[in-house]
C-alpha cells in the first residue's frame, strides 16, 4: 500500500510571504524518506474547499491587501475549514493566515477584517510600528526550540481554549506583550514564524507529518517510519 498525503494549499497564490509554499516542499522532503506521496493543490477564492478531500492544509502569510481579498471569500469555506480542524487534520497558518481563523484582524489602516472564528485568537492593529526580526522560541511541552523570522503588524492575543506554540525567548511573537508565541488548537498551529517553519525545524515537520498520517491510517503501526525520518534544524 502507498501511503499519501493530500495537501490544500489555501489561497496559495494570494498568501505566500517569505515562500510559507516551503511548508509544503518540506513536507515532501520528509514524506519521500518513507515513501510516502504528497499531492498538493491550490484552493483560492471561489474553488470549493472540501475537508474530505484533504489531510494536510497550509494557509500563508500575506500583505494586507491580499488579506482584504481572502477576507472576502473565507466565508464561503468556513464550514468546511472548521470540520478540517475539528477533524483533527493538521492545518499550519502562518501570519495573515493565523490571524485569519481567528476572530478578527485590524489591519495597517485601522479596518477590521472578519476571520472566520476556527479559533478564538484576535489581532489588534499596532500602530505605525511592526514588528521584524529574527525569533526563537521553546515549546514547553516538548521543550523543543523553534527558530524563524517575524514580520507582522498585528497583534494576536489568545482566546481562553488555545495556548501558545511557543514561549518567546528571542524577539516578539504574538503581541510583545506576553511572551506567547502562536496558537494550538487541536493539530492546527497558528504561528508567526516564516522560515518557513518546517524548513527551519525538521522536529516540527516530523510531528505535523506523522500526525497526518496517524490521522488518515489509524491502524498502521508507524514506529518503524518514525525511527527512519531524521529531522534537520537550520
Ligand atoms: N498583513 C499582516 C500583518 O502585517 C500579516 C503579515 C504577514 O503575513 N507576514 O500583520
Amino acid at each position: 500500500m502507498t501511503m499519501n498525503i493530500r495537501v490544500a494549499h489555501l489561497y496559495g497564490d494570494l498568501m505566500n510571504t517569505y515562500g510559507d509554499i516551503g511548508n509544503i516542499l518540506t513536507l515532501r522532503f520528509y514524506a519521500k524518506q518513507i515513501g510516502v506521496e504528497v499531492t498538493d493543490t491550490i484552493v483560492s477564492l471561489e474553488d470549493d474547499f472540501k475537508a474530505d478531500d484533504f489531510d494536510f492544509a497550509v494557509f500563508g502569510g500575506g500583505q494586507d491587501f491580499e488579506q482584504m481579498v481572502v477576507a472576502k471569500d473565507l466565508p464561503n469555506k468556513k464550514d468546511e475549514i472548521i470540520k478540517f480542524i475539528e477533524q483533527n487534520k493538521p492545518l499550519i497558518a502562518v501570519c495573515g493566515g493565523y490571524q485569519m481563523l481567528g476572530k478578527y484582524y485590524v489591519d495597517a489602516s485601522g479596518r477590521k477584517l472578519p476571520g472566520i472564528s476556527a479559533m478564538n485568537h484576535y489581532t489588534e492593529q499596532q500602530h505605525e510600528h511592526r514588528f521584524i526580526g529574527n525569533i526563537e522560541i521553546q515549546n514547553e511541552a516538548t521543550g523543543q526550540k523553534y527558530h524563524g523570522f517575524e514580520n507582522h503588524q498585528g497583534i494576536t492575543f489568545l482566546g481562553d481554549d488555545e495556548h501558545a506554540l511557543g514561549k518567546v525567548l528571542k524577539g516578539y511573537g504574538n503581541n510583545g506583550e506576553d511572551h506567547t508565541e502562536g496558537a494550538v488548537h487541536k493539530n492546527t498551529i497558528g504561528t508567526y514564524f516564516h522560515g518557513p517553519i518546517m524548513a527551519r525545524n525538521g522536529n516540527f515537520s516530523k510531528q505535523m507529518m506523522f500526525e497526518a498520517l496517524e490521522n488518515k491510517y489509524p491502524d498502521y503501526d508507524f514506529t518503524d517510519l518514525k525511527a527512519k525520518v531524521k529531522p534537520e534544524s537550520y
